[in-house]
């Protein structure tokens, strides 16, 4: 027996999968999908198993021996050894790297292999048990007979054992004690023979007989009863318990349980919805659903009823959430309903708390997952439903290698599973609602509120007009106005400041102007090392102006402003007030987020500030103010995309306020009152900006008009970088059809990372049935050729962000 090994060595022209024999010792053992130690070269690496064959193309003889199991049952499904495959091709990616990424990364870390013994009385061979020695756990040696082997192989099979891969101290596998009570005959029998004088130990055994039959936690039986773990001890050695180790998962945070554990008797829209895409569930379609719901509108009781449907028929779901701030409530919302039915993968756990709840994913134990993009590869295997929450967000693409996007991932595995797909959001991604309106996915709409609530008032604040009227602060007259009124009130107010972005702009102060590029329709970079302003999609380049082109006012700067100034700023104004500030600085500790969040529910302040991560998800009752510092920063990011991110996010904001029985308000600071991004978030209409910006995007020929690639390279030497991309810009034009369009090669919006010169090529494309193969071949050059030189090529199809 043969078995094709990808090997963890990512690079040309390694990318295959390699022959390896199966040593007589593991015959019987290796399955497709398992982790394995092999020789490779001078070295012993680690590899996956992702194919057996009977015969090789090579001469068998000179074919070496895997050396060692790294796992003992496979960790990646047949769909996931599939999906992989088309993950390296789809995304350009090694094949390695698309296996790795469906892996918690506990799993590459170092690890130990240890045999544990669920099922004592199961066992009955004695060689076994001779290993064993009575213990519970022990290491394993793969040194042992082969007959321990395939004895150990059985006892896995039928549940007597189970081999644990325990990754570094930090991810071992939690412990509680336990305590198993007896049954109320026996206690009853043995109080007796408990001396008069033993009052404590007496104590606990009443206290046990009202308890008698259940295991409870030793801590957690001492606070309750009140008595000594001496006493308990005493106790249990007297045989009126058992006190017994068992495994535990961590628990990552969760806010408190709240009113959503019980199905809410859905909206006519929200009933239309959740037929429909039952319907499609029943029929086993796999049919893309785009749920476009105003906020508020109740999208998430729409996912909770499909999935509740989806479980009671024996399948599984995957819920993608944009990122750790959207997490602690939803992962409430779905705890309540699903109870320990649900795993939880994000971003903000450790390592071990990630292994764990992968681990119960594969071992069947849950049937839902609420996680963040990567848990789009949660090992489930019989999928009935997958929903991605904000489907528009930008952190469903990941930017590093395998550079592929979760809505894509999660239609190929709705397709491999045929199963429905819901995308979701109040502010769909322009590709998406272009698919929708051609049929391509099915539109479900939820133009109303659940509880029937007016969406909130947004007003729009000319801050040129304020700076006109002398007023430099941060905070406009109405904003603040309204900020004092909410705090006599005791109702609450959420400001957000935006900060995303790595580049910056430069705006009059006085007429809001922002300096364009003639060519592209989009701002300007401001790159502080040598004072000009570039444009990072066609080159463009021109000195920062000393006056503002439009009104010749010298009040033209870089912009750019923190959270940190706001909080000081509010100080000033409102010295009263209780704020709680939230954004990186604030939530790097574990669990800080989820406390922060619990402490503004809880009322215990007047005032949130945040960033993005305050955008999105919030549902509480007493926020009736939302102010939004500077609309603009979103909005002149070097970015086709400004635009569609301005008005998701200005919706998004305003969707927060007045969300239950108080009405909302919000105040939105511009110096660009009259951009209809900013026009159209104030009528918070979703179909009018898609027109417009579907124009814009016609216009200047951007997705989803055209798809774009972007090829990025760097080099420590400028001129080789130069060369190299000339000459990929080159190959690239030789090798695809003239209809498309290569841009550049141009210096990247950031021109130097970590002393490496930045430069790309991008390429535009409505049809390009060559651009694969002339991808693969341009990746081949640089790995076998111009890697040696010191070259760094990455392509990023379909790019969310460039910089
Ligand atoms: P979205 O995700 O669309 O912004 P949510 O799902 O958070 O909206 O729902 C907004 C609020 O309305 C929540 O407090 C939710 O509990 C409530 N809600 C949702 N559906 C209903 C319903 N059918 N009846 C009453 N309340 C509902
Ligand atoms: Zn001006
Ligand atoms: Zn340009």
């Amino acid at each position: 027996m043969i078995a094709e090994v990808i090997v963890d060595v990512a690079a040309y022209p390694i990318d295959r999968p390699f022959d390896y024999k199966i040593p007589e010792l593991f015959l019987g053992f290796v399955e497709p999908g398992m982790r394995v130690k092999v020789p490779f070269g001078p070295r012993k690496v680690a590899g996956y198993v992702v194919a057996l064959k009977n015969d090789s193309d090579l001469d068998v003889s000179k074919i070496k021996p895997l050396e060692e199991l790294i796992d003992f049952e496979p960790i990646l499904s047949s769909e996931l050894l599939k999906l992989s495959e088309w993950l390296a091709v789809d995304t350009l990616a090694y094949r390695i790297e698309a296996l790795q990424v469906m892996l918690p990364a506990a799993m590459r870390a170092k690890y130990e292999k240890y045999i544990q013994v669920e099922d004592s009385s199961a066992i009955t061979d004695t060689e076994f048990m001779n290993m064993l020695r009575g213990r519970d756990r022990v290491p394993l040696k793969i040194a042992d007979t082969s007959e321990l082997l395939r004895q150990l192989k059985a006892y896995v099979k039928n549940g007597a054992v189970r081999v644990d891969t325990l990754v570094k101290q930090q991810t071992a596998v939690k412990k509680v004690r336990m305590i198993h009570i007896a049954e109320i005959e026996e206690l009853n029998q043995q109080v007796e023979t408990l001396s008069k004088q033993a009052v404590k130990q007496r104590e606990l055994v009443n206290w046990m007989i009202e308890h008698a039959g259940q295991t409870i936690e030793a801590g957690k039986l001492i606070a309750e009863s009140g008595v000594s773990a001496t006493v308990l001890k005493t106790i249990i050695e007297k045989g009126f318990a058992q006190e017994k180790k068992t495994e535990v998962y961590r628990e990552p945070d969760a806010l408190e349980i709240q009113d959503t554990a019980i199905p809410k008797q859905l909206t006519a829209y929200q009933q239309h919805a959740v037929d429909e895409i039952l319907e499609a569930y029943r029929s086993g379609t796999d049919t893309t659903f785009l749920l476009h719901g105003i906020t508020g509108s109740g999208k998430t009781e729409v996912y909770l009823q499909t999935i509740e449907e989806v479980l009671s028929t024996g399948k599984e779901a995957i819920m993608l959430v944009p990122e750790i701030s959207l997490t602690p409530q939803m992962t409430t919302r779905f705890k309540e309903r699903f109870g320990d039915q649900v795993a939880v993968m994000h971003s903000a756990l450790s390592a071990g708390e990630k292994y764990d709840e992968w681990r119960k994913i594969h071992r069947k134990e849950v049937k839902v997952v609420v996680g963040a993009r990567s848990a789009i590869f949660a090992p489930f295997e019989k999928l009935g439903i997958i929903i991605l929450d904000e489907e528009h967000e930008s952190t469903y693409k990941q930017e590093d290698s395998p550079r592929y996007h979760a809505r894509d991932v999660a239609i190929w595995r709705a397709q491999f599973n045929h199963c429905p797909v819901i995308l979701g959001s109040a502010t769909p991604a322009l590709e998406s609602y272009a698919r929708a309106s051609k049929g391509v996915y099915r539109l479900l709409e939820l133009p109303t509120r659940a509880k029937d609530q007016e969406l909130p008032n947004v007003n729009i604040v000319d801050m040129r007009a304020e700076l006109k009227d002398g007023n430099r602060s941060m905070f406009s007259v109405p904003l603040a106005d309204a900020v004092r009124d909410r705090l006599d009130k005791g109702e609450q107010t959420v400001l957000f400041l935006n900060k995303r972005g790595f580049s910056s702009f430069v705006l009059c102060r006085d007429c809001g102007t922002t300096i364009q590029c003639p060519n592209c329709d989009i701002s300007l970079t401001y790159h502080r090392a040598t004072e000009n302003l570039k444009c990072h999609y066609c080159g463009h380049e021109e000195r920062v102006p000393q006056v503002c082109p439009e009104c010749e006012s010298e009040h033209i700067r870089f912009f750019g402003t923190g959270t940190q100034k706001a909080e000081e700023e509010i100080a000033k104004l409102f010295p009263e007030a209780r704020v709680l500030r939230m954004d990186v600085d604030t939530t790097r500790q574990k669990g800080s987020h989820a406390r922060l969040l619990q402490k503004f529910s809880e009322g215990q302040a007047d005032i949130l500030l945040g960033t993005q991560m305050i955008a999105k998800g919030l549902d509480f009752p007493n926020i009736t103010l939302v102010g939004v510092l500077a609309a603009d920063t979103t909005l002149h990011l070097a970015d086709f995309r400004a635009a569609e991110k301005t008005f998701q996010l200005l919706t998004q904001v305003s969707g927060r306020a007045g969300r239950h029985d108080l009405e909302g308000e919000v105040f939105v600071q511009t110096y660009t009152p009259e951009h209809y991004a900013i026009e159209l978030a104030k009528a918070q209409v979703y179909e009018p900006f898609y027109e417009m910006e579907m124009g814009t995007r016609k216009q200047f020929g951007y997705p989803p008009f055209y798809y774009i690639v972007n090829i990025q390279f760097s080099h420590e030497d400028l001129m080789k970088v130069v060369g190299y991309a000339e000459k990929a810009g080159r190959f690239l034009a030789d090798g695809l059809s003239p209809e498309s369009v290569i841009i550049g090669p141009t210096a990247s919006a950031i021109s130097r990372v970590n002393n490496r010169y930045r430069y790309q090529c991008l390429i535009k494309y409505k049809k390009e049935p060559k651009l694969t193969e002339t991808l693969q071949a341009l990746i081949r050059i640089y790995r076998t050729d111009w890697i040696k030189d010191g070259l760094q090529l990455s392509v990023d199809k379909s790019p969310v962000v460039i910089y």
